[in-house]
């Protein structure tokens, strides 16, 4: 079946070894892979529970822990839910997740009555938000903080784990040196007030990687949470390639349907385009046009990068996407297959989309 996607999941585990190695730079910092991005796959998360360097497998939705617990379970590893529970999700997190993310008093609240109510343990990470502007008690509201943390550490089944902060999200602000100290700061002062050692002081995600090279991530930040690292090798801080990584290790086939000699400049007065875009075309004679059976629906036209580097992306509507092949060596015809290295936004929607196919390496 086309489109599909197709994951490598030798390469992805090499992709595991090479942050593996990074994080163990910096002694102690324990590994979470998060799994979101391609709707927790089965495959891969077997292949993640059972790495012998991954600590914790995270993911911002219950139902994809839910679909793997037992393999979790059978690799030894804890489940994290990233995303801040819903009232209506509560059974399910304490049922399914050994460790979640809270900002909400009120939601932790919860959380441990579910808890009494099963007769379980819950660990929770408390979000403190260091100007990235999406969850977390704010920085600067440092008596809320202490007095949330406070109130968790008396409760019966809920132990507090740990400190969380997320950048490079909402407000694309960089992990920095100084910023992930406010948050070490902020669990000494915890430690001191509450009179509790806090496991996991956890530093962000895979923009705050390129921090263990420099020496720049602080001494108490002892776990990162991993995604796009892993899934496409990259530091989403500056872009850069993390060393020892693939980016080939997901990708993404598409079948032509239509090639034609058509002019490279559409004829007529130009409105705006099916997303309400004004487009813009550059006039390259008649070209080799292929069409293929994937849409935006499917990916982000934005993060599709054609593995025959001769190929040029002209853009996409919800189900075509258009190329032009004029300068490509091999002779393309209606039928064949192209593929395509892909970013972060591609990876997510062609996981997402029920209309493409699965395929694995
Ligand atoms: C998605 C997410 C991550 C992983 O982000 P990457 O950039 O893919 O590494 C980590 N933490 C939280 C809270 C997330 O929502």
């Amino acid at each position: 079946m086309y489109p599909r996607l197709v994951m490598d999941i030798e390469k992805l585990s090499g992709n595991i070894d090479a942050v593996a190695e990074i994080a163990k730079e910096r002694g102690g910092c324990s590994l979470m892979i998060v799994t979101k991005a391609l709707c927790a796959d089965e495959k891969v998360v077997k292949m993640i529970a059972e790495h012998p360097a991954v600590n914790y497998i995270a993911d911002s939705r219950v139902q994809n822990i839910m679909k793997n617990y037992d393999a979790i379970r059978a690799g030894g590893k804890e489940s994290v839910l990233l995303r801040l529970p819903m009232a209506d999700e509560i059974e399910n997190v304490v049922k399914y997740v050994d460790i979640s993310f809270n900002s909400e008093i009120s939601t932790v609240e919860m959380l441990n009555e579910e808890a009494d109510r099963q007769g379980k343990k819950h660990k929770v990470v408390l979000m403190v938000d260091v100007g990235d502007l999406r969850e977390g008690i704010f920085f600067r509201n440092e008596d809320e903080i202490i007095e949330t943390a406070r109130r968790i550490n008396g409760m019966s089944n809920v132990e507090l784990f740990g400190l969380g902060v997320n950048l490079t999200c909402y407000g694309a602000i960089i992990p920095k040196y100084d910023n992930l100290s406010t948050l070490c700061e902020i669990a000494e002062k915890i430690e001191a007030a509450v009179g509790i050692r806090l496991n996991m002081i956890s530093g962000g995600n895979s923009s705050s990687i390129y921090l263990v090279d420099k020496g720049e991530l602080p001494e108490r930040i002892n776990n990162l949470r991993l995604g796009e690292a892993f899934l496409l090798g990259n530091d989403t801080a500056y872009g850069t390639r993390l060393p020892k990584t693939v980016d080939d290790a997901i990708t993404l086939e598409a079948q032509i349907i239509e090639l034609k000699e058509k002019p490279s400049l559409p004829i007529g007065e130009v409105g705006v385009d099916a997303f309400g875009q004004k487009p813009y075309y550059e006039d390259r004679g008649i070209i080799k046009r292929a069409i293929l059976a994937i849409g935006q629906q499917d990916m982000d036209r934005d993060s599709m990068y054609p593995v025959d580097e001769q190929i040029d992306v002209l853009g996409a509507s919800s189900d075509h996407m258009l190329l032009d092949v004029s300068k490509a060596d091999r002779q393309y015809k209606v039928g064949d297959i192209v593929s395509f290295r892909l970013g972060y936004g591609s990876v997510l929607k062609a996981a997402t989309s029920p209309y493409v196919g699965k395929a694995y390496k």
